[in-house]
């Protein structure tokens, strides 16, 4: 069977207006050729700095835009160019948790009424004694008490409302939630506790994660696979254990090297890279990194790297011949 979800030379690029006065119209290339999978029961995670699009490509495969270019298929079905009425049931099947619960959860609502409606809009009830069976589970699969059905978010903690938040992406009985910074306004102890939350929800349900995060210290407990995204590209992707442990792109070697390593006291070697994030709008030719890699030779300033197998399920964009190693 197809994977659950396949991503093909994804594009975004919108218009901007820059210059004096708003001026001069260009463009902004957000996502610029993105490809991957993820399958039934798998995390994969997309991380990168910010503005490198990976809350992009979480929007598009939710399809919240329209793409420019290529193709986002779900169980072997295309979304990103779907009827509406197929959209719909798609929608069902993926489902978001965003950053922010609070502003993502009507204040005026209550829990009950925020948890029924998903399971209202896609018809999963059979009867009202089901949809209140329905909502009062999602309280026990998310481990908040049932009395708190009656009250409205500002009536919980972060870590509480990040909750209500996930309950209300399963009240859909969705097969892959797009998890977009999900635990990244928490503090460190909620963190972990929404992070193991999520982890076993996904063995209860055999859910698939696509977990978009610049926290790669969170990533590293609960990633099976990492994509690194720069500048609207992905330069990395790999499992788990080769990318913390022998990362081979010289961005992703740079990002990790500043992800304190468990043991107390222990740190890897910093890299610290030179300049800023160049702008997606007219990104650098060629290699995207080359004006701040330290490895950047003649090659990468004209000609764009396509990712390669470096060994094994990683896949490396970059013209070295001998990748350096962890
Ligand atoms: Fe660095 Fe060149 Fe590799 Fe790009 S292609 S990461 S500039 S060595
Ligand atoms: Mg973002």
């Amino acid at each position: 069977s197809p994977p659950l979800l396949q991503v093909n030379d994804l594009k975004k690029h919108f218009p901007v207006k820059t210059g004096l006065f708003g001026r001069k119209s260009e463009w902004v290339y957000a996502v610029d050729g993105v490809s991957f999978e993820i399958a039934r029961g798998e995390t994969l995670s997309l991380v990168g700095e910010s503005g490198c699009g990976k809350s992009t490509v979480g929007r598009a495969i939710l399809r919240l835009f329209d793409v420019t270019s290529g193709q986002v298929i779900l169980d072997g079905q295309r979304i990103d160019d779907a009827h509406p009425s197929t959209m719909r049931q798609m929608r069902q099947r993926m489902q978001v948790v965003f950053q922010d619960p609070f502003s993502s959860l009507n204040p005026r609502m209550r829990v009950r009424d925020i948890l029924a409606e998903p399971i209202r809009n896609f018809g999963l009830a059979k009867s009202a004694a089901d949809l209140e069976t329905r909502v009062t589970a999602l309280m026990d699969t998310v481990r908040l008490p049932r009395e708190a059905l009656n009250r409205r978010p500002h009536e919980f903690s972060g870590g509480q409302r990040q909750r209500i938040g996930i309950a209300r992406a399963l009240a859909a009985e969705p097969e892959l939630i797009v998890c977009d910074e999900a635990v990244s306004a928490l503090d460190v102890s909620v963190k972990a506790q929404i992070v193991n939350l999520l982890q076993d929800l996904q063995r209860e349900f055999g859910l698939a994660l696509l977990f978009i995060s610049h926290d790669l210290a969170i990533v590293e407990h609960m990633t099976h696979r990492v994509a690194v995204m720069y500048l609207g590209k992905i330069v990395e992707v790999a499992p788990r254990r080769e990318i913390f442990a022998a990362p081979r792109h010289p961005y992703t070697k740079a990002l990790l090297s500043a992800v304190p390593l468990p043991e107390p006291g222990a740190q890897r070697n910093p890299i610290i890279l030179g300049g800023d994030v160049p702008s997606p709008i007219n990104p650098p030719s060629g290699c995207r990194f080359h004006t701040r890699c330290p490895y950047v030779f003649d090659r990468c300033r004209t000609e764009e790297p396509q990712l390669r197998s470096a060994g094994g399920e990683q896949w490396v964009a970059c013209h070295l011949d001998a990748l350096p190693a962890g």
